[in-house]
């Protein structure tokens, strides 16, 4: 049995923050996750970047992006918070307290870029791999932190309540009430006690219950089912993190194309090399926000009975400039059989099964297709 002042539940983003804010205050953390490596989240995979604030930002214009994103359906007082305090707390934790390494301009400037629904460029990343970078840093604090105690490889199955767990049926009238979590242990197959003054879900999403997600195999909505089991209210469940953009082969591996491949000047096209965004949002076309790009694409191989459609980023960037901007990117694309420098116009293949669409594409332009 394990006994704690607070109890996190998931070391991504969410939870391992949560435990260092805490355990730099003083109190004894136990920090639970189900992975052996603790980087293992879908922090770790996050690839384009993280907003902080542009040149002529002001939290009322972030506001203004994120309520225009969410579709007018965001908690507005929420959304100002995080406008207001955001930008703060990236340069308090990530860039001070982490250490994380952000790319830099030439004169040592956090380098800042553009993606779909923000209206100026205000991200900032460690080139396309920007959630290793943060999750790696901030892991390697947590290890070091003498409050935190790390327990890898073990997956929280249940919250222990008075009511639902009590021997006493009758504290079943009681309100409800969190003293911890049952912990299994990967190893021995042990159910343990882990008891603590608060406990903090942050296990993440349930993009898994989807036959195709970007998201890892332990995005599978484990705090959602623990805290519905404990009868905690939960709003929002149907907002689910998703991109309108994978690298697409029939039967290949299914990977990201970030969302700053679009912010980076890439413009999606159907197989003639058409654009089409503008058709769907004249007003941000290819820079709109993911929802609106997912329904124009669906929308566009639907109409065009298409298996896939593609991201056209060579007219745009330089080769240099993609390996540059996407190192990882371009490398798994090369890993699939497109190699952006021998192939000038194709960065990566569209399904297994399309050659024909992709020799014709190539005749007719000059264009880099990404799916
Ligand atoms: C491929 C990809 C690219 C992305 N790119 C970006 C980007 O560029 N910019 C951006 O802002 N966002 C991006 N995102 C979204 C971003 O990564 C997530 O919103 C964020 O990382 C969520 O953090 P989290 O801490 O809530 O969850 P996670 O990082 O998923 O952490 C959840 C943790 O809970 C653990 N866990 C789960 N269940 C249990 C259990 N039962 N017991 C114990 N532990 C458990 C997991 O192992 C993990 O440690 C991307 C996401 C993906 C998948």
């Amino acid at each position: 049995m394990y006994q704690t002042d607070v109890l996190v539940i998931g070391s991504g983003i969410a939870g391992g923050i949560t435990a260092l804010q805490l355990a730099d205050a003083g109190l004894e953390v136990l920090l639970v996750t189900r992975s052996k490596d603790p980087t293992e989240s879908n922090t770790y995979y996050a690839q384009g970047g993280i907003i902080y604030k542009g040149k002529s930002d002001s939290p009322e214009l972030l506001t203004k992006d994120i309520i225009l994103a969410g579709a007018n359906l965001n908690n507005e007082k929420s959304a100002y918070i995080l406008a207001k305090e955001g930008p703060k707390l990236i340069e308090d934790i990530l860039i001070k307290r982490l250490n994380t390494s952000f790319d830099r301009d030439e004169n040592g400037q956090l380098s800042l870029s553009l993606e779909g629904g923000h209206s100026i460029s205000r991200i900032i990343h460690s080139t396309d791999a920007t959630g290793k970078a943060i999750e790696i840093s901030l892991i390697n604090v947590l290890k070091k932190h003498p409050n935190v105690k790390i327990l890898q490889n073990h997956t929280a199955i249940d919250l222990l309540t008075m009511s639902h767990h009590s021997k006493d049926k009758k504290k079943v009238y009681l309100e409800e009430e969190c003293c911890g979590a049952y912990i299994f242990d990967n190893e021995t197959k042990k159910v343990l006690h882990a008891i603590a003054k608060r406990t903090v879900l942050a296990t993440g999403g349930i993009g898994q219950i989807f036959l195709r997600t970007t998201n890892p195999k332990g995005a599978r909505g484990d705090g959602l089912a623990m805290a519905s089991r404990a009868r905690t209210r939960i709003i929002n469940a149907e907002y689910i993190q998703f991109h309108p953009k994978t690298f697409y082969k029939e039967y290949g591996p299914l990977f990201l194309i970030s969302e700053a491949v679009r912010g980076s000047g890439g413009r999606l096209v159907n197989k003639n090399g058409e654009t089409f965004m503008e058709k769907y949002s004249p007003e941000w076309k290819d820079l709109a926000p993911r929802d609106i790009v997912a329904r124009s694409i669906l929308n566009e191989m639907l109409t065009k009975s298409l298996s896939n459609v593609y991201i056209n980023i060579c007219s745009y960037l330089s080769k240099n400039k993609i390996k540059k901007l996407f190192p990882n990117i371009y490398r798994k694309c090369l890993e699939n059989g497109v190699d952006v420098n021998q192939i000038r116009a194709l960065v990566a293949a569209p399904a297994g099964n399309n050659a024909l669409s992709i020799s014709s594409l190539m005749k007719e332009h000059s264009s880099t297709m990404i799916t």
